[in-house]
């Protein structure tokens, strides 16, 4: 006899395949959902499946937006000769989030990790290259995580980048070791903004 109705464990199935979701934690949505109105479980299909086809990348900065340019690389009160190069979405928010930042960005989505088969082709380093290249750029600031892979990461693109005639930047201190910077509170990250530190140019 099966105990879990057929359409409960499918999205039991589907929710633990999230990050950090258990199958116990799945099944508690589940069930939270199902009892819940109909209607709400409707706006949630809806805003999953609408999900992919009203957000692209920004052809600029390879943010998530449902504009290209997306917002910030459309905002003329911004420096777009200033890019800062983030690991991953959530540190721009991060970053945004600190006010301390007027420049644009440039999301590598990942990390240099060759145990895991990723290495500067996976991340958006090329199209970084071609920016600078094309762009009339005088500051990037490089702004990956203090952690092994960001660190290794960072002194791949400053290899890659010391050819060009622009300020090199990295955040400075105030990031402990091996620390991810979605998890620094906003006012240790500005600091970290303001007092980066020159590495080349
Ligand atoms: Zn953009």
């Amino acid at each position: 006899m099966q105990v879990i109705p057929p359409a409960l464990e499918r999205l039991i199935t589907d929710f633990s395949k999230l990050p950090g979701i258990g199958r116990k934690t799945a099944t508690r949505l589940a069930l939270y959902i199902l009892r819940r109105p109909a209607s709400e479980a409707q706006v949630l299909a809806e805003d999953l499946a609408s999900l992919h086809t009203s957000i692209q990348l920004c052809s600029s900065c390879y943010a998530f937006s449902e504009t290209d340019p997306c917002g910030i690389c459309g905002d003329i009160r911004r420096n777009n000769k200033f890019v800062c190069v983030v690991e991953e979405p959530g540190d721009l928010l991060s970053i945004e989030k600190t006010g301390a930042y007027r420049g644009v960005y440039h999301i590598l989505h990942g990390v240099l990790s060759p145990m895991d088969g990723i290495g500067p082709q996976e991340l958006k380093v090329k199209e970084l290259l071609n920016r600078i290249r094309h762009q009339d750029i005088e500051e990037v600031l490089i702004a990956t995580s203090s952690t092994v892979p960001g660190e290794a990461t960072a002194s791949y693109l400053m290899d890659q980048l010391d050819r060009f005639s622009i300020k090199l930047t990295r955040l400075a201190c105030g990031i402990p070791m091996g620390m991810d910077i979605k998890y620094a509170d906003e006012h240790t990250l500005a600091r970290a903004i303001e007092s980066r530190q020159q590495v080349k140019g």
